[in-house]
């Protein structure tokens, strides 16, 4: 048995349910949240402030949605989900002007805030400051409150396991939708009782979230990229709301995940598409295990969105208690090496249990890089170079359509919405 650290006291999974008392050990113990350097991370939001992949990858975002786009059944869900979920990006947006309906008590309503939000189905819920360094270049401005409510809604657990599958593709979406509505109903209880609260749709994040998530003490980053909360792992759907109502912030918790992905490592090492990092690194001011991009959007593409990162998570599957627990007795990673945890299958390419992965043909990472206007200029280039430095006129049209829609994208704030948030929210 291994000699426990500290534990952590989080409420129960459901409203009703008894808190959980989770034991950390020792040698899991790092910081609380995640491990970070202040003056580096002013210096990059500074220099060299984020921009979403949606607008610096939208190349490689167009051409992974037209693969997408080629399983008929996929192609149908997604426009209905995108129709379904643009009224309520919009109702969202909606509320970043709307005034307190009711009068305020001047006393302090954080407990009242998170009882609505736990009463409203979402699993976490914490409050910290908006922490403007975190935020998009093309976001700034976007919302004005001071305080960020940090909402994590829990993704149903058997579709999540079948992961990747089109039943886990409609509960991922599905998830966005039901938080989405909730958050807009917390909003008019914000409203209610006094104060401003700017919803902010999960589609229409104003930046990589996951550092407010774990300074506001919902969970810890993941190997995987994604925030694990004690209950679901990185099963949930993250939203934010804004307010300028009286709160207390909460503090960051060293739930032992930190090291414990060190240990555990099987998303590392279950990924197709080799697109997690061993070690960690430390990336504009955080110490975090870095995903290659370049190596996880092919395989979002052709494997149904994949996630095999989330599926074979063990806190997902068995929770932070389970999971700590059994280290704790054994020194083992509960369920690693089973096909329970680490088996999945990949349409088309068949069954990969335990140690087993999938090898893909030459080219398959192949995939355009950078904007719009960039991946036109570098195909105009090479077009000219295939012609011996001769320039057609249709190579002159294409050129000017590509640049034509990179424009018009660039100035719609509806087109530069994300629907692959996980990356964009992992892009710290
Ligand atoms: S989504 Fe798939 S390819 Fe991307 S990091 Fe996760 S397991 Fe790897
Ligand atoms: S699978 Fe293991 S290494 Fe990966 S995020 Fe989960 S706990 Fe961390």
């Amino acid at each position: 048995m291994l000699k426990i650290g500290h534990e952590v006291v989080r409420p129960g999974k459901k409203l009703e349910d008894a808190s959980v008392t989770i034991q950390v050990p020792e040698e899991l113990e790092t910081v609380p949240g995640i491990p970070l350097n202040d003056r580096e991370v002013d210096w990059y939001a500074r220099e060299y402030p984020l921009e979403s992949i949606n607008y610096t990858e939208r190349a490689s975002r167009d051409w992974a949605n037209a693969l997408r786009d080629q399983h008929a059944e996929m192609r149908e869900i997604r426009k209905e989900h995108d129709k379904l979920n643009r009224g309520l990006i919009m109702a969202a947006r909606q509320t970043a002007d709307m005034e307190p309906t009711g009068e305020p008590t001047g006393e302090d309503v954080s407990q009242a805030i998170k009882d609505k939000a736990r009463e409203l189905g979402y699993l976490e819920v914490g409050i910290t400051a908006y922490d403007h360094r975190y935020e998009f270049q093309s976001k700034r401005d976007f919302t004005k409150h001071p305080h960020a409510i940090c909402l994590a809604y829990e993704q149903d657990f058997e579709p999540t396991q079948t992961i990747p599958s089109v039943d886990a593709e409609i509960v991922h979406s599905s998830t966005y939708r039901t938080q989405a509505a909730a958050g807009l109903e917390l909003g008019r209880f914000i409203n209610s009782i006094g104060y401003r609260a700017h919803v902010i749709h999960s589609s229409d994040a104003t930046g990589p979230v996951i550092p407010m998530f774990v300074e506001a003490g919902l969970g810890q980053l993941g190997a995987c990229g994604y925030l694990l909360t004690p209950h679901a792992g990185n099963r949930n759907r993250l939203m934010m709301v804004t307010t300028d109502a009286q709160v207390t912030y909460d503090k960051p918790i060293d739930y032992g995940i930190h090291a414990f992905c060190q240990v555990c490592q099987v998303c590392v090492n279950r990924c197709p598409g080799r697109a997690l990092m061993r070690d960690k690194i430390w990336w504009r001011g955080l110490e975090k295990n870095k995903l290659y991009f370049k190596r996880c959007r092919p395989v979002m593409a052709r494997y149904l969105g994949c996630g095999i990162c989330m599926k074979t998570c063990p806190i997902q599957k068995y929770g932070l208690q389970a999971t700590m627990d059994h280290y704790a007795e054994t020194g083992q990673v509960l369920g690693k090496g089973t096909h329970d945890l680490e088996g999945y299958t990949l349409e088309g390419k068949g069954y990969f249990g335990p140690g087993e992965l999938p090898v893909f043909d030459r080219g398959f990472f192949d995939m355009p890089h950078g904007t719009i206007e960039d991946h036109a200029f570098e195909n105009f280039k090479d077009q000219a170079k295939a012609a011996g430095g001769q320039i057609s006129d249709d190579m002159i049209q294409e050129l000017k359509t590509e640049m034509g829609r990179a424009m018009g994208q660039q100035y719609d704030a509806v087109a530069m919405i994300s629907d692959n948030l996980d990356i964009d929210a992992d892009y710290i």
